[in-house]
């Protein structure tokens, strides 16, 4: 499903029903995607925005220079509104800062010595367009490029969706300044409404006061879009990709917007406004209570510490990690570090990306998994550097996957081991193997670090005291059955759930087809992840689990009741986490884990987790 912002359309006439002065509207339903948490109630206010649509319009040689002209003057103004923008980013707070300063930074780039404008000055020169067209077809065609440059994995076409969206955006603003068109504006926005629009650019949120705004709702977006993610930021309710909402939403149609469901009511009948206002009071009362609980410690109620750390994709959650109270982190994906480029990152770069994270975690740990290439993650750099083939092998979660590819390649093995060590210097890391299957994987993986710290200390360099420990994912049958000899020699263990529940049940984690097998509940996985628990227990090795499993607060007893006492999850996930944590005694999680444990049928083993949850809940 594709919730990037289509090519934009002609203008459409707004279909605007006339008020009816009598019998109140019937309440209507609409559905959309629900980005950012909780209920808004409030008056619609809608910033009608015109569409761009340049018409194809062609030009005589001899008004080229005259075209280049109104394109530079377009440029110039949209720098100059941008540099305006930056100006205002104090004001903003500081998650949604660290979010919109690299926007607004990267669409100053394009709009300097770029492919963009450079290939818009060629487009009026040799195809003899106007500049409106020009930017247009460009921007569109270097949307549509990055976009079929993008292969399968789920992160490099989010990646490419949002560089495409950029692009388009970059490209209608220049529009708006060489048509003197108006941007919407949000300055006649009363306080309390809830805004409807088309379309919410990352620049217009960045504009809005979320003092003043109770909700957010559009026709289109979705949940992985750099407005999405800023709205998060700034807390206000959101629902995106409701179609047809524009049209049916007047502006002052009372309307409710549930940011949790993705539902909107417009018109609510006097009892759904009734709920609305319940579910707006319930929703405070939790925020309070996570922000009370984020300098709770993580305890169950018979005294059991349990560790709550966060997952970490980009450095830029890391606001986020702080806010959510984690004390470390728990597995930190470093894919980002070789997507999106050319060239693999080396030594000195790895090296300043990691200090950077450590350093920011101010002595919490950091466990930072080595490159886990393969699988339905894709990286360029390593198709760039001729690692591996250009095309993904036909069954590639069991093909040349994580530690496989290090152990083959050790220069590109080799260069990330020297950087966390480096960085380890900054607090406290631990490094993580991903796609162990046997033992000897984990022995020659200790021996390549062992060559590299002998290298480091024959450079000269300071080495951490003591050195990072060295452990390994459990997330195949193999390691999770091998691990009682492999706690013998792993220093850690962290569960990787997601892979060991499509590996132990021949279910793709990512394919909507067998998604109603794909359950980590199965007493299979069960099994798996008991025994790797225990076999980790018995000879006092750490063990964690940081599979999406863990930031499911449902889950939290059962995994607690298996001996787990650190979790590791996406940032957001974590109250909920630690509130169930704070609810529970160890002993109660762990007579319901072994009940949990006799029961051969997933659907009876859901059914006990959602009845234990419901009863904390209660
Ligand atoms: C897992 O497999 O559970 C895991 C945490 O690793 P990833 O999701 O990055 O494959
Ligand atoms: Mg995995």
């Amino acid at each position: 499903m594709n919730r990037s912002r289509p090519a934009a359309r002609p203008a459409r006439p707004a279909k605007r029903r006339p008020a009816q002065a009598a019998a109140p509207r019937p309440e209507r339903r609409f559905h959309g995607i629900p980005v950012s948490e909780g209920v808004a109630i409030g008056p619609v206010f809608g910033a009608a925005e015109p569409r761009i649509e340049p018409a194809h319009q062609r030009i005589l040689a001899a008004d080229i220079e005259a075209e280049r002209s109104r394109l530079d003057a377009a440029i110039q103004q949209s720098k100059k509104q941008l540099g305006k923008l930056h100006a205002r980013l104090d004001l903003l707070p500081e998650d949604s800062q660290t979010e919109i300063a690299p926007l607004i930074d990267a669409y100053l780039q394009m709009l300097g010595p770029s492919r963009l404008t450079r290939n818009i000055r060629r487009r009026i020169e040799e195809k003899l367009v106007s500049a409106e067209t020009a930017v247009h077809q460009e921007s569109e065609a270097i949307a549509a490029a990055l976009l079929a440059a993008a292969g399968e994995g789920a992160e490099e076409r989010l990646a490419a969706r949002r560089r495409a969206d950029e692009v388009r955006e970059i490209g209608r603003r220049i529009i708006r300044n060489l048509t003197h068109q108006p941007f919407q504006s949000f300055s006649s926005l009363p306080s309390g409404a809830v805004l409807i629009c088309q379309y919410l650019r990352p620049s217009d949120v960045a504009l809005l006061d979320p003092s003043r705004l109770a909700g957010v709702a559009t026709e289109e977006g979705g949940m992985e879009g750099h407005s999405a993610i800023m709205l998060r930021a700034l807390g206000v309710p959101a629902v995106l990709g409701v179609a047809g909402l524009t049209d049916a939403a007047p502006p002052g149609t009372p309307a409710i917007i549930d940011g949790s469901s993705g539902e909107i009511v417009l018109d609510p009948a006097p009892e759904t406004l009734a709920q609305a206002r319940r579910a707006v009071t319930a929703f405070a009362q939790e925020r309070q209570n996570w922000a009370r609980l984020r300098r709770l410690p993580g305890r169950t109620t018979d005294g059991q510490a349990v560790e709550l750390h966060a997952n970490l994709e980009l450095p830029a959650e890391l606001p986020l990690i702080a806010q959510a109270g984690a004390t470390g982190i728990g597995l930190l994906r470093s894919e980002f570090l070789f997507m999106n480029r050319e060239t693999l990152p080396n030594e000195a770069q790895q090296t300043e990306i990691y200090r950077g994270v450590v350093a920011a975690m101010g002595g919490d740990p950091v466990t930072i998994r080595v490159l886990d290439w393969g699988g339905e993650k894709e990286v360029e750099a390593l198709n760039a550097a001729g690692l591996v083939p250009d095309q993904m092998p036909e069954n590639p979660a069991l093909g040349m996957r994580g530690l496989r590819l290090l152990l083959r390649e050790p220069d590109l093995f080799e260069t990330q081991l020297a950087a966390i060590l480096r960085a380890a210097l900054a607090g406290k890391v631990r490094i993580l193997l991903p796609m162990v299957t046997t033992l000897h994987e984990l022995r020659a993986a200790r021996e390549v670090l062992d060559r590299v710290i002998r290298r480091l200390r024959r450079r000269g360099e300071r080495l951490p005291d003591p050195l990072p420990p060295l452990g390994i994912m459990i997330e195949t049958p193999a390691a999770a059955l091998s691990a009682d000899a492999l706690a013998l020699e792993a220093d850690f263990f962290a569960i990787g759930s997601n892979d060991l529940t499509m590996y132990a049940l021949a279910a793709d984690r990512g394919d909507a087809d067998v998604a109603a097998l794909y359950n980590p509940l199965h007493p299979a996985v069960l099994r798996l992840m008991q025994f790797a628990i225990e076999a980790a227990l018995l000879l006092r090795k750490p063990v964690s689990v940081c599979g999406e499993l863990a930031g499911n607060a449902k889950f939290t007893p059962l995994l607690l009741g298996l001996g787990l006492r650190s979790f590791s999850m996406n940032a957001a996930a974590l109250p909920r986490v630690k509130q169930v944590v704070r609810q529970v005694s160890a002993e109660a999680c762990a007579r319901f884990a072994r009940k949990v444990m006799e029961e051969n049928e997933v659907s009876t083993i859901v059914a006990m987790v959602d009845e234990f949850a419901a009863s904390l809940s209660g």
